[in-house]
């Protein structure tokens, strides 16, 4: 298990393209993490290194919002069923949580809800979050009949001779205080303890198996065992934090009376939970939560805050994986300090010259960091980072390990020198430059190998192209080769598998796998390959777009800036970089190749995919809606695939209007926007039913 802090740093500031770019990496190393975590139950990262991967794609898509494609992990939970499990169907959604950091991450998502709801407060309530792995537990007419693990929030694994196993799990409800309702499901954390968590590892080592990683590593693993006899010898144990699916009573009304109620029926839930009428009270909470941590005997990462009205959840629903009307507050992160042993300069995809630390590997919070970000030139210069000081490194869930300042301790030697940052590209040599406003320095030079290398890296990635097995290394060792030295040389590498089998690191096996998956990514359609390619603002999206309207390769390359800037979501920027890209030669030759070497996918889909009326609509909310706040009903319009926009223009298909409109009601008027009332509306969005024009 690798433990280490290994990454890939790439420019601050980011264009269209490099973004959608690293989104692509890191999506792709995200979702493989995941199906090692949580099916696997071997992860190749840490949790941080995850953490810090997922806020940097969260960070992303906030800032390219059309980053955010279905398959991305910011909208999925976990991962599928494993096999050798029946699959289940969660009745409701089994969701993640957001996370915070500190006092103002915490205050920003209750103002969000708050403002989401158009209130001015809602009191909440404050849990232990557990670290261990969520269930779902069905109960019919009270008595136990099915647990299913979270899955990938949708679809879990029947793992129900195992949870039977475990002694805090009631196989019946108790009435007494309660009557017990047709259906119900409680939701909690399983988890080992921590002193069982040492004992089942040295029972594991003297039987020669690899051990855990982690307590929720081992509970996960002991969950998920197929031999229900397996489960049966680990100690586990639940805590229920929550109702999901209900049938037949009137749901609680608040989260504080769904814990009591799911206490009284015999659901075992944990004994610290606290009201927060506001988040100063939440921050006590917290700040109590941290001090017990070493003194309970399971693994708490933080502390769960609920919005604590069952309504109000509901009004607040979800965005992506995690829900609006909860959030994770991680405890804070973890410092230590290190020698900074050398400096180095990673080469980007964009040609950013990147710093990074090489540390005397030392254990912050847990995991071993050896490597940490630097940033950028400016920041070495300004906190004077040397070879050879002590420094102080930090690491927490939500960021990259970094080197954050010298250490007050750190004594320099007489020829301690400041560091000089090289003066030319470490993987070509040539002089790189750094543009007035912008602290990344960039290698400008179109063939140089490291990025080559980065760009075979994006194209064969899983969003891209997706060859299985062509990760960095394979891209290196082709590369440095000489086995690829354009992107077509890929789909040649089949006539040379003789000379590729003296490649000693890969062995038969591999290679083939490797032709085979490259052979079966020949089928790909258009849009990847247009965002394989790795054209300047060309996100998986605005890929399918000209997918969809040009048709092939061919049809792309050929557009003219005045087609392109007539699909919708395509502007002057982008068309202009595209109509670039097919204006290099060594571009159009690529394109040739390809075609030449069958790689020339046609899109034959239907000119649109219209699902829903509203989808490609643009609308304006104004006014007081009687049944939604706007913000809802905002989301209701996007999730449908229309545009929700501010203000009323002549593009403006639909004014929706409440009570107590204004200025955009009037322009609505002027420009002739058809203006629909908020009834018309929702059957508009529920039923589908396109308002009827009244002139
Ligand atoms: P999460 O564990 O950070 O938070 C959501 C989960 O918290 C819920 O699903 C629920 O199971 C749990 N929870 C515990 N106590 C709760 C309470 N009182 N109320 C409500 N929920 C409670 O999110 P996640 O989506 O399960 O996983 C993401 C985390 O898993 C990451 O932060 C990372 O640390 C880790 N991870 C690591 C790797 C890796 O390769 N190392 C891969 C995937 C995930």
């Amino acid at each position: 298990m690798n433990t280490h802090y290994q990454f890939h740093f790439d420019d601050e500031s980011y264009t269209a393209n490099s973004a959608a770019k690293r989104a692509l990496q890191l999506k792709d190393e995200i979702n493989r993490a995941s199906k090692l975590y949580y099916i696997d139950n071997t992860p190749e990262l840490n949790d941080a290194e995850w953490d810090a991967r997922m806020q940097e794609l969260l960070k992303l898509e906030a800032d390219f919002p059309e980053l955010i494609t279905a398959d991305s992990p910011t909208q999925r939970v976990g991962a599928p069923p494993a096999e050798g499990f029946e699959e289940v169907v969660h009745p409701i959604p089994m969701l993640s949580l957001g996370n915070v950091f500190d006092e103002d991450g915490l205050r920003a998502w209750h103002k969000r809800a708050l403002d989401f709801l158009e209130l001015e407060n809602a009191p909440m309530v404050c849990e232990l979050k557990i670290d261990g792995l969520a269930l779902a537990i069905t109960y019919r007419n009270g008595v136990m009949e099915r647990a299913t693990t979270r899955g990938d929030g949708e679809r879990g694994e029947d793992v129900t001779a195992n949870v039977r196993t475990i002694k805090s799990v009631p196989l019946k409800l108790d009435s007494i205080k309660h009557s017990v309702p047709p259906l119900v499901e409680f939701r909690g954390e399983v988890f080992l303890p921590n002193s069982l968590f040492d004992q089942l590892n040295a029972d594991r080592h003297a039987e020669g198996l690899t051990e855990y990683v982690n307590p929720r590593n081992a509970a996960s693993g002991s969950l998920r065992q197929l031999d229900s006899s397996e489960t049966a010898k680990r100690p586990l144990d639940i805590f229920v934090y929550a109702l999901g699916y209900v049938e037949g009573i009137k749901e609680p009304s608040s989260h504080w009376n769904a814990l009591e109620t799911i206490k009284s029926w015999g659901g075992k839930t944990n004994p610290w939970t606290r009201k927060a009428a506001t988040t100063e009270d939440a921050m006590k909470a917290i700040n109590e939560a941290f001090m017990i941590r070493e003194s309970i005997d399971y693994g708490i990462d933080g502390v769960v805050i609920k919005i604590d009205s069952i309504p109000l959840q509901k009004r607040l629903g979800a965005v992506g994986r995690d829900p609006r009307w909860a959030i994770a507050y991680k405890f804070p992160a973890e410092k230590a300090e290190t020698t900074l042993k050398a400096i180095h300069v990673n080469v980007g995809r964009t040609g950013a010259l990147t710093p990074w630390a090489e540390l005397e590997p030392v254990m912050v919070g847990g995991v071993t960091v050896e490597r940490a970000t630097l940033h950028n030139k400016d920041e070495i210069t300004r906190k004077d980072f040397r070879e050879g000081d002590r420094v102080v490194v930090q690491r927490a869930g939500d960021v990259i390990p970094q080197v954050v300042s010298v250490s007050s301790k750190n004594k320099r030697s007489g020829d301690s020198t400041p560091y000089k940052f090289p003066n030319t590209c470490p993987s070509c040599g040539s002089n790189p430059t750094s543009s007035d406003g912008e602290a990344t320095t960039r290698c400008i030079n179109v063939s140089c190998p490291a990025q080559f290398e980065r760009l075979l890296e994006h194209y064969a990635s899983r969003g891209a192209i997706d060859i299985e097995g062509f990760g960095e290394r394979v891209a290196q060792d082709l590369t440095r080769l000489g086995f690829v030295s354009t992107i077509s040389d890929i789909y040649k590498l089949h006539e040379r598998r003789e000379e590729l089998l003296k490649i000693d690191k890969m062995g038969e096996t591999r290679i083939d796998n490797l032709l085979d998956a490259i052979n079966a990514s020949r089928q790909q359609p258009l849009s990847r390959l247009l965002f394989a390619l790795g054209i300047s603002g060309i996100g998986s999206e605005s890929a399918s777009w000209l997918s969809r309207r040009f048709r092939t390769l061919t049809g792309v390359r050929n557009a003219t800036i005045e087609e392109l800037i007539k699909i919708d979501g395509i502007g002057s920027i982008v068309a202009n970089n595209i109509v670039n890209y097919f204006n290099v030669a060594k571009n159009l030759q690529l394109v040739d190749e390809l075609i030449e070497l069958g790689i020339n996918p046609i899109d034959n889909r239907p000119e649109s995919s219209t699902t829903h009326p509203a989808n490609g609509l643009i609308f304006v909310v104004t006014g007081k809606l009687e049944t939604m706040s706007r913000s809802e009903a905002n989301n209701r319009i996007k999730s449908l695939g229309g545009k929700a926009t501010g203000s009323v223009t002549g593009k403006t298909h639909y004014l929706v209007a409440g009570t107590n409109t204004g200025a955009k009601f009037d322009k609505a008027q002027r420009l002739g926007v058809q203006i629909i009332n908020e009834m018309e509306f929702i059957a508009f969005m529920d039923e589908g039913t396109v308002p009827i024009q009244t002139e």
